[in-house]
């Protein structure tokens, strides 16, 4: 071929918050398609807080980013071209190869979508990688009917999604945000019992006062002061979905852990760690049973889009900001 593609590739780690001078943007020749092989084009790319760890040196569960070459990233994709067998031209493909307009992978890299959901960027949203998060965590400690449930970074990609699912199970659902728009849209749209701004006094405070009697879950997406007044406000058996930790990401040493963690054992809470990667093998129910309450109307998938390759590295420093509402995602035009 003689298709030219446009990439970001980390060109330093940063210090604290990112900036665009960490990242630069290449264009590279894609070689000639080979047999077996698949020529896609990305439609939309995702940006998400992982990434962050992703970008410093470090020891975890995803290896670091590498210097010099392209990040990677949640992606929707059209086949332009295909050399194997079980894929065709015009098939919709999610894959981990965004931030780049257009690659060439191996049938096992790729997975086979629907193009009947629309837009196609829910594949990254509610019928996606941060819709499975959603659902996974809540299933990790069994969130039913009844239960009063808090929720941080409630009108994020996975907070928006695991508000409206808590409510089709019938719990009470309480989410912080951090603006007056959010709150708005967590009461009106994703039908939130109550949502509170974390930003115009302390959560603690707000909490204390809005549910008197305690909550039975936790959805962390935040970790820091809010992990810190849920300890506090869970009931005994009360358990803790450990989903992320944002407040943290930018920090340059560790944050300090909570200074209440004593209440585990006066109220024999339970605290589960979550990696939605662990959970592919349930990939397939996962889409069958929110991509129902998705086409019949029961569950929204809300998304902030910014469009262009050029725009990817602003829109993802912008989740540290607050600037999404539901799913951030870069449609490539
Ligand atoms: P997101 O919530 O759509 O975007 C990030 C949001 O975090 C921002 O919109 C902002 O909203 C909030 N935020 C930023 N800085 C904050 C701070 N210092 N304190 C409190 N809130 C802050 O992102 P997402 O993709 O849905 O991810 C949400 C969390 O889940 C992240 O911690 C992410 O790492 C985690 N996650 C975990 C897994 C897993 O497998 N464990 C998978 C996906 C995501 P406000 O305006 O409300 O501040």
């Amino acid at each position: 071929t003689d298709i030219m593609s446009r990439e970001i590739q980390l060109v330093s780690r940063p210090n604290g918050m990112p900036t665009a001078a960490n990242f630069t943007i290449a264009t590279t020749k894609l070689e000639p398609l080979l047999e077996g092989q698949v020529l896609v084009r990305n439609l939309y790319m995702s940006v998400d807080p992982y990434m962050r760890g992703r970008m410093s040196d470090r020891k975890s569960y995803v290896p670091p980013f590498a210097l010099g070459k392209p990040l990677d990233g949640g992606a929707v994709g059209e086949v332009i071209d295909s050399r194997a067998k079980d894929f065709k031209q015009g098939d919709v493909v999610i894959s981990s190869f965004g931030w780049r307009e257009y690659f060439i992978a191996v049938p096992k890299a790729l997975h086979l979508v629907s193009r009947e959901i629309q837009p196609l960027s829910a594949y990254l949203g509610a019928l996606g990688m941060t819709g499975m998060t959603a659902w996974a965590g809540l299933n990790l400690v069994e969130v039913k009917d009844g239960d009063v449930i808090f929720i941080s970074g409630a009108a994020g990609a996975v907070g928006s999604v695991a508000g409206q699912l808590a409510k089709l199970r019938g719990c009470r659902v309480i989410g912080a945000a951090g603006s007056a728009e959010k709150v708005k849209f967590l009461q009106e749209e994703c039908g939130y019992d109550l949502a509170l701004n974390y930003k115009t006094s302390p959560i603690l405070e707000q909490l204390n006062q809005a549910v008197p009697d305690g909550i039975d879950v936790y959805f962390d997406n935040v970790g820091g002061e809010t992990l810190e007044a849920a300890l506090s406000l869970l009931r005994i058996h009360g358990r803790i979905i450990a989903c992320g930790g944002i407040s943290g990401y930018n920090e340059e040493s560790p944050q300090v852990g909570p200074s209440n963690l004593f209440n585990m054992i006066t109220k024999r809470l339970t605290m589960k760690g979550l990696i939605v990667s662990d959970f592919l093998d349930l990939q397939n129910k996962f889409e069958q049973e929110v991509g129902r309450y998705f086409r019949d109307g029961k569950l929204k998938n809300k998304e902030t889009v910014v469009v262009g390759i050029e725009q990817a590295v602003s829109a993802f420093i912008g989740l540290f900001a607050g600037k999404n509402i539901g799913k951030m995602v870069v449609k490539l035009d």
